[in-house]
């Protein structure tokens, strides 16, 4: 990495840490409990330029690489995960166009996301198919210069906010196998055939809006077909899917992360039995593998980064990362309730926030069942006998 470069980064950063500790922390509790769209902090966060962490320079974004946003993400996590939320997705149809768009996409699309003007997401799961993406039954049938896109999408983040998506549709209902009869459009709002449906409620991952995109008859020219070919969508969406999968790491690792930080300071200020809980062995054990998951976790996120930086296949490193990194942010919340004892289980603190939040890292980007079959998969390829 140049010497420029290095100094972007570490400005940035600090950016990041500031705008978290001035404005996240002290409003993320009550965001939270009240499931608002945090529209305040996304504003400044796009000020910061955080919509265009990735997007090349030459389309107008920061041109920063993967570590660099999984040092973000893991900052942006320890005041609020659901903050991250806006422009993880957002940054993964950048990436999808970015690397697989046509040159007219890249400068039609890439600087109005960069500038957050144009907030993005990715349509794939459907209500009958998420982990099963083939399964899904949105099509895109021709008609002169455009396409025609009927379907539902589920579970679709930014759904109501967002204003751009990469919808994945079928295009050759009957292709064998059915991927390669797969296309990825560039689906932008206003449009009559998109409405929102459902806004759903969740457990954690508050204020982020997630919901239903519902497609009636809606019209697109052929120009927004994503890399102007048609069948090629399913590869183009699993390959952003492998930097969305740094970015959850990342997520997982900062918000376990700040439930270890919150249990350790807890855990030298809270007493029983006449001295700081600290100094029971049962607590220290805790801290002891609460601190090395962890440490673990960061080391396996960050491979996976530099690995991606350096242009490498990184389907086995990034599932490795998401898959250990959210199971040990679960466990870590876990234990630093167990640590606060009952105030952990209050709504006062952040450790049930922390707590409900971890899941989202174990289900989404790929639950991590899928994630373990896609790990063993390459796995077998590298030790085939
Ligand atoms: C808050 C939130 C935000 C999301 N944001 C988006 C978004 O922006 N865009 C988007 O497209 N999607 C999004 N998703 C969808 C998410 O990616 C899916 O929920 C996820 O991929 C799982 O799909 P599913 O819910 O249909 O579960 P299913 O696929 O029905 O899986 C149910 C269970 O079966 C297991 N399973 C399924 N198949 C297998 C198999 N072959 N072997 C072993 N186990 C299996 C799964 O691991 C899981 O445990 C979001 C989800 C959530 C919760």
């Amino acid at each position: 990495m140049s010497q420029v470069a290095e100094e972007t980064r570490s400005q940035i950063v600090d950016l990041v840490r500031d705008f978290v500790r001035r404005d996240v922390d002290p409003v993320a509790a009550q965001y939270d409990h009240d499931d608002v769209y945090p529209a305040e902090l996304v504003e400044t966060m796009r000020q910061m330029g955080l919509f265009g962490i990735t997007i090349p320079e030459e389309y107008g974004g920061l041109g920063l690489d993967h570590v660099t946003l999984a040092i973000i993400f893991e900052e942006l996590s320890k005041g609020w995960m659901s903050v991250c939320g806006p422009i993880g997705t957002h940054l993964l149809m950048a990436s999808v166009i970015t690397e697989h768009g046509t040159e007219e996409q890249k400068r039609r699309i890439l600087p109005g996301m960069a500038s957050g003007e144009i907030k993005g997401g990715l349509g794939l799961t459907e209500p009958e198919a998420g982990s099963d993406v083939q399964g899904i039954r949105t099509t895109a049938v021709r008609d002169g210069e455009e396409y025609v896109i009927n379907g539902r999408k589920m579970f679709i983040t930014n759904a109501e906010n967002g204003n751009a998506y990469a919808v994945l549709a079928k295009t050759d209902v009957d292709a064998d196998p059915p991927y390669r009869g797969m296309s990825c459009f560039i689906v932008q709002k206003p449009n009559p055939g998109l409405s929102v449906g459902q806004h759903i409620d969740k457990l954690g991952y508050r204020g982020v809006d997630t919901g239903e995109l519902i497609f009636d008859g809606c019209r697109v020219g052929e120009e927004d077909l994503i890399g102007g070919i048609e069948g090629r969508g399913f590869h183009q969406v699993m390959s952003g899917l492998e930097s969305g999968r740094i970015n959850v790491a990342a997520r997982a690792v900062g918000v376990a992360t700040a439930a270890f930080e919150a249990a350790i300071s807890y855990s030298q200020r809270r007493k029983a039995f006449g001295v700081p809980i600290a100094e029971h062995q049962a607590i220290q054990l805790l801290l002891a593998e609460m601190g090395t998951k962890i440490e673990a976790a960061r080391l396996l996120t960050m491979s996976a980064a530099e690995k991606r930086d350096a242009g490498e296949r990184v389907d086995l490193a990034a599932g490795m990362a998401k898959l250990y990194a959210s199971e040990i942010c679960g466990e870590v919340a876990m234990d630093a309730m167990r640590i606060h004892g009952g105030a952990g289980y209050t709504k006062d603190l952040s450790i049930e926030r922390f707590y409900r939040d971890a899941p989202l890292m174990i289900i989404g980007e790929g639950t991590n069942e899928m994630q373990k079959l896609v790990i063993a998969r390459r796995l077998l390829e590298r030790y085939r006998e």
